[in-house]
């Protein structure tokens, strides 16, 4: 996907604060944070959103949920607790169009969500 933000960022075309890497997903800082601990993983193959999912990516998702709990690790979140949330479409509040699933924490949550 040529015009795609995170596909960029993936690339190194656009400049992110990396917090974790492999071969399938990668991981940033949120440039407009959330919370004190805001993270955003996104599978390296691009998928616009939950909608575009298919069977083949069922692992990938699970490789985000993966990284997510040992990023929450690492930065000691996982007693205290964290969110992981994926926006889909704009009603959601999606505003990049590459699957991305938000790791927030270091502060109390509310529910429901805004
Ligand atoms: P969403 O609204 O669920 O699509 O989430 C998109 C997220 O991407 C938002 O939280 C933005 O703050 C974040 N974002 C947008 N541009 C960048 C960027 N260049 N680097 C890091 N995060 C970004
Ligand atoms: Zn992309």
């Amino acid at each position: 996907m040529t015009d795609c933000l995170f596909c960029k960022i993936r690339d190194g075309d656009i400049p992110c604060d990396t917090v974790f890497e492999n071969d399938d997903v990668f991981a940033f800082n949120d440039v407009n944070p959330q919370a004190p601990v805001h993270v955003l993983i996104i599978p390296k193959k691009h998928i616009s959103t939950v909608n575009d999912l298919e069977d083949v990516d069922e692992a990938i998702m699970g490789k985000l949920f993966s990284a997510g709990k040992n990023i929450a690790s690492q930065k000691g979140l996982s007693v205290d607790g964290y969110r992981l949330v994926v926006n889909c479409n704009e009603k959601a509040g999606q505003t990049v169009f590459h699957i991305h699933m938000h790791l927030l924490g270091g502060r109390n949550m509310t529910w429901p969500p805004g």
